[in-house]
């Protein structure tokens, strides 16, 4: 049995520890002080609406993702996602249909009575899933890993190498590039969603998924750059502007939180398990990282597991 370092405690990295420890591996995780970009995340489980842009194999490798997060931590909410358009982008809706399965035709107010009177009709998808507060599932699964006997350190790794760096990884790996994302958390108390809504927009599409008390985390900007820098004054407004145009209301929200992340990506934008030089890594997990972590985890395993039948 190997020894297991782990890089990184993203989503990647946490997710690859936990799927170690589950098969009684002995696992450590090492740690940075930065920020990761899994911090910033949505925490959308939506494999079909990533379809609309995605290939087919993100949309396969996401269909377990919310039955994997709800089976280790509290907080999945099964309430489906909801895409709508403002009336002059209708045709919006037709095309982001076509370009996806697995939903239907609402009208919107059915399902979520605060958009009454605003949009004729709007697409959902039941399948899908958010998690209600992403930083804290990330917390759980550290936890039950911390209660395996995982051990968490600042110091140099001691077993055989998982590089799990999100970005930091391009050091080693020089096709990933870095898609900046920008978000907004809003407080808005009279207002209540139970599902995350998109609103689609030919160039400023953006999404606001409910979180407790009231607060929304309204996303994100795709922007390709390594710029981890603030929010920029247009990219707020921009999202600010969107957020209004799903509902007024929001005009009159708290901006409580603002913040920049940056998603690793490799050139078609599908994460991949690489291993080279004896080191193993998970990265590339774009705009995915909660959806498809876990499937990527399972990859890793099943390689590990091949890899020690070749050795005996
Ligand atoms: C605004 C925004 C919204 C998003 N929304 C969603 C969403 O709704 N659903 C979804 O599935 N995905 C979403 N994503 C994408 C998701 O956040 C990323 O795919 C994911 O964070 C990538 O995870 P990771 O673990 O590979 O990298 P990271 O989260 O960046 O983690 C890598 C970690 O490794 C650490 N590290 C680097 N070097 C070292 C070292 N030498 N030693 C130890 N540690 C090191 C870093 O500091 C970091 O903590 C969103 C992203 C952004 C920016």
């Amino acid at each position: 049995m190997s020894h297991w370092s782990v890089i990184g405690s993203g989503v990647a990295g946490l997710c690859v520890a936990t799927l170690l420890a589950e098969q009684d591996e002995s696992v450590e995780v090492i740690l940075s002080d930065e920020t990761p970009a899994s911090h910033w995340a949505g925490g959308m489980l939506a494999p079909f609406c990533e379809g609309e842009s995605a290939p087919p194999t993100v949309v396969e490798l996401g269909m377990d993702a919310a039955e994997w997060w709800a089976q280790r931590v509290e907080g999945v909410v099964r309430q489906g996602t909801l895409v709508v358009a403002p009336p002059r982008d209708a045709a919006e809706l037709t095309r982001f249909a076509r370009m996806t399965r697995a939903h239907q035709w609402a009208d919107p107010a059915s399902l979520e009575p605060a958009l009454a009177g605003r949009f004729a009709r709007g697409l959902f998808f039941p399948g899908e899933a958010h998690l209600v507060d992403p930083r804290e599932a990330l917390r759980q699964l550290r936890a039950s890993l911390t209660a395996r006997g995982v051990v968490f350190h600042h110091g140099k790794p001691g077993g055989r190498i998982i590089d799990c760096r999100g970005i930091h990884a391009a050091d080693r790996q020089p096709d990933l590039r870095a898609v900046r994302g920008e978000m907004a958390i809003l407080h808005s108390p009279d207002l209540h969603f139970s599902r995350p809504i998109r609103l689609l927009h030919p160039r400023f599409p953006c999404y606001l998924v409910p979180r407790a008390g009231g607060r929304f985390m309204l996303g994100a900007t795709m922007v390709e750059s390594d710029d981890s820098s603030p929010i920029s004054a247009r990219a707020l407004m921009e999202l600010l502007g969107a957020a209004w145009a799903i509902h007024p209301a929001l005009a009159e929200a708290r901006i409580v939180e603002t913040g920049t992340g940056r998603r690793p990506a490799w050139p078609l934008n599908v994460p991949e398990v690489r291993y080279r030089d004896g080191v193993f890594s998970v990265n590339g997990m774009y705009r995915h990282g909660f959806l498809l972590a876990p499937a990527m985890a399972q990859q890793l395993i099943q390689q590990i597991s091949e890899e020690s039948n070749h050795a005996n």
